[in-house]
């Protein structure tokens, strides 16, 4: 340890990104990309933008990209923060919104970014324990905290709360923040963001990474009443005033507002997701039942951490876990037909 950090850095535990192979010829199913990549337009719109404005700073405020998100939400720009990947928008919203005296809830097994911010910001917490089948038990948060953050679906879990529940969550703590982290929503979860007019202690996160095919752009959004999205913008301009290039806001409009390629894609890889976790199912996987861009899946007798490393020396790449109680599962990332069978066909030959 360096004499020179200060007194903070010494307790940090930093998050572990998924490993981002140097080599091709890999199938990658570790970091819940999108196999198929952004829209065309999107493309053709950061290419315009490297050509036509690089020279100027971005506009600080996103407005079109904040318009055109909130539009398609039937709210003001002004309800909508965005940030650079949801992970910058996750750390603004912990200092600005979910640091108090009382303890943050969150569940035991859940994005493990959160303790890391935690740490960082000095937020205390507390971690619910999901229950057996690995969900989130509403009746667990009903006790005093200061902020509750819940992703929906669960990650690395992928299991849905409906919004009957999530309703449910805002009634109860009414003085409380809310954040609801969905940044898998696409794939089959509900979204809260209809309730954010309702409740105003509601904020839901999502982000382009995924269902969009953008994670390399980094773009990400909060939408809530404003004095939320105030707060957000008042700890993003203490910290920096441009967090979206050109070419990220250039993008990002674009990608969002190609209707027809996210609704296509989504449903492909919706589909893909349920043929691959039937064809797991008879290899004797016990796979959660998952509303995102990938599964959970345990095999009775072989551990996680053999059948990851048989993977990895196949070139397939899957996400594992040493957290207690998950350390036996393995995340998958749908990939494309042709990756899924080639993961199927790897797994059959290891588990002979
Ligand atoms: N929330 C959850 C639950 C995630 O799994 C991820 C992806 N690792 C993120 C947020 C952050 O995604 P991004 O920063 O790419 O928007």
């Amino acid at each position: 340890m360096s004499r020179f950090w200060s007194p903070i850095v010494h307790s940090l535990i930093p998050y572990v990104a998924g490993e981002q192979p140097a080599t091709g010829g890999i199938i990658k199913l570790n970091t819940n990309e999108s196999p198929y990549g952004p829209s065309p337009l999107a493309l053709e719109a950061i290419s315009k933008a490297t050509s036509d404005t690089l020279r100027l700073y971005p506009d600080p405020t996103a407005r079109e990209l904040r318009v055109t998100i909130a539009e398609s939400f039937g709210l003001d720009k002004d309800e909508v923060f965005v940030g650079n990947g949801s992970d910058e928008v996750l750390a603004h919203t912990f200092q600005a919104l979910l640091n108090h005296d009382e303890p943050l809830l969150f569940p035991d097994i859940s994005y493990s970014f959160y303790p890391t911010y935690c740490r960082l910001f000095g937020v205390a917490y507390r971690q619910i324990p999901v229950d057996a089948e690995m969900r989130v038990r509403l009746e667990d948060y009903r006790q005093p905290c200061g902020a509750i953050i819940l992703p929906n679906p669960n990650a690395p879990t992928g299991i849905g709360l409906p919004l009957t529940d999530i309703k449910t969550l805002l009634r109860d703590h009414p003085d409380q923040v809310v954040v609801i982290d969905e940044a898998y929503v696409d794939f089959g979860g509900e979204s809260a963001v209809p309730l954010v007019r309702t409740y105003p202690n509601l904020l839901v996160i999502q982000t382009l990474s995924k269902s969009r095919g953008l994670a390399g752009l980094r773009v990400g959004f909060a939408v809530g009443q404003r004095p939320l999205i105030e707060a957000l913008e008042r700890v993003k301009d203490s910290f920096n005033s441009y967090p979206l290039d050109r070419l990220a806001q250039a993008g990002a409009v674009a990608a969002w507002k190609d209707r027809d390629w996210f609704e296509r894609h989504r449903a492909m890889i919706i589909a893909s997701r349920e043929r691959l976790a039937a064809e797991l199912g008879d290899l004797g996987f016990h796979v959660l039942p998952s509303s995102a861009n990938f599964l959970f899946a345990r095999h009775p007798s072989r551990p996680g951490v053999e059948l990851a490393a048989e993977l990895r020396s196949r070139n397939i790449l899957v996400r594992r876990f040493s957290a207690e109680r998950i350390d036996d599962f393995l995340r998958i990332t749908i990939g494309t037909d042709e990756e899924c069978d080639r993961l199927v066909a790897a797994l059959g030959e290891i588990l002979q």
